[in-house]
């Protein structure tokens, strides 16, 4: 049977990374990876670390790209692709537009469509922002459903899909970290050697990343504003924070935290340096998914700068608390967190419900015994 991999952002390619390794040890399968490079260099680094090289590259990322010409171009692109290999099934991750146009062109050529992370929904359709759609689409599209939780499996139960094609099997984001956190400690990567130079680890390491687009303007001032008071108010502690390239994330971050001594901005960190620091830090402060997924399982507590999530299951387990971007409440949970030992330990002592590093295995094991 042949097998088509297809992602085009960087947490789609950390999160299929597992699940390509998984089906590339299996001889049943014939296995190609086709990226759209819908985002081009942050991907890159990912598929580097990861030694994958893809068959297919589309490279459709374009300066000022919006999303009517790209998900045009992904479906176009593809049909080439498909036309060639004629997959039997085609895999796709999550929410991206990669994600919904790679699953209708998938469904055109006739393959079976997997969907890798399905289930996730805030039910809050948030016009122009497409991830809620892109993935109630995808999961529409989609014959079999590979969803992170009982939440996710319960979310397209109630859409009307039969339980028969959807499987529970964690988080492949917690598969990549656990393979990628042993092998980062001896790694001779010239940003971690830059990271030990540069920072203080006799401070307590707070780590921040912010990028999503409903948080940009009012959103990010606020957030600055919480970084600049917790950087006056808490003792001893450093603020690493690697900024996203969007301009929209950079005026607000540099304007407002430019200057402040203990905080440190920095370049947006290719993964293995990402996920070295994030073992090393004591506190994340984040509205990326995949991080409040990932930090969990390292032992440390997360605070979500997010109104939303379509990941409620950290939020019941308690290895998150939902933030959102007021200046006062990032400000209050963060001190709070930093100074109350016994809180503290608690949160980072708690289950992970993303998973155990076994979710691609558990994949390529449910396509293996439909054949
Ligand atoms: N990440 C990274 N470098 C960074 C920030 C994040 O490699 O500077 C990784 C992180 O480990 C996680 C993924 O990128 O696996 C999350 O991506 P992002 O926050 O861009 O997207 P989201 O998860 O919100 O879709």
């Amino acid at each position: 049977k042949k097998n088509l991999i297809i992602f085009g952002t960087r947490p789609e390619a950390i999160k299929m990374a597992p699940l390509v390794k998984e089906f590339l040890k299996n001889p049943t399968f014939e296995t190609k990876v086709c990226v759209t490079a819908q985002h081009r260099e942050m991907l890159d680094q990912v598929l580097d670390f990861f030694e994958i090289v893809p068959d297919y590259d589309l490279n459709l990322m374009k300066p000022g790209q919006n999303l009517y010409g790209l998900t045009a171009a992904i479906i176009t692109g593809l049909q080439p692709v498909l036309e060639d290999f004629k997959p039997d099934y085609v895999y796709v991750h999550g929410d991206t537009t990669t994600t919904m146009g790679s699953s209708i062109a998938g469904f055109y050529s006739g393959a079976k469509i997997c969907h890798v992370e399905a289930g996730l929904r805030t039910f809050n359709k948030q016009s122009p922002f497409p991830e809620e759609i892109n993935r109630t689409i995808t999961g529409h599209v989609a014959d079999y459903h590979f969803a992170p939780t009982q939440t996710s499996f319960d979310n397209l139960r109630n859409e009307g899909i039969s339980k028969e094609n959807i499987l529970i099997t964690g988080n492949t984001v917690i598969d990549a970290l656990f393979e990628s956190v042993s092998k980062v400690d001896n790694l001779e990567d010239p940003e971690i050697i830059h990271l030990k130079r540069e920072l203080d680890f006799t401070k307590r390491i707070i780590l921040v990343t912010g990028h999503r687009r409903e948080n940009h303007g009012q959103g990010f001032i606020n957030i600055c504003n919480a970084l600049k008071e917790i950087g006056e108010r808490v003792d001893n502690v450093q603020i690493i924070y690697p900024v996203h390239l969007n301009p929209k994330v950079q005026k607000p971050v540099y304007d407002i935290l430019g200057k402040q001594d203990n905080i440190k901005l920095i370049a947006p960190l290719a993964y293995p340096a990402f996920v070295w620091l994030m073992n090393k830090c004591e506190l994340v402060i984040t509205d990326s998914g995949g991080v409040q997924e990932e930090a969990p399982s390292l032992g440390k507590p997360v605070l979500v700068m997010r109104d939303t999530t379509e990941r409620p299951e950290a939020v019941d387990a308690g290895t998150v608390i939902l933030v959102g971007t007021d200046t006062k409440k990032i400000v209050s949970e963060t001190i709070d967190l930093m100074g109350n030992t016994e809180r503290y330990k608690n949160m980072s002592r708690l289950h992970n419900p993303y998973g155990d590093g076994k979710a691609s295995k558990r994949i390529v094991e449910f396509i293996q015994n439909l054949n």
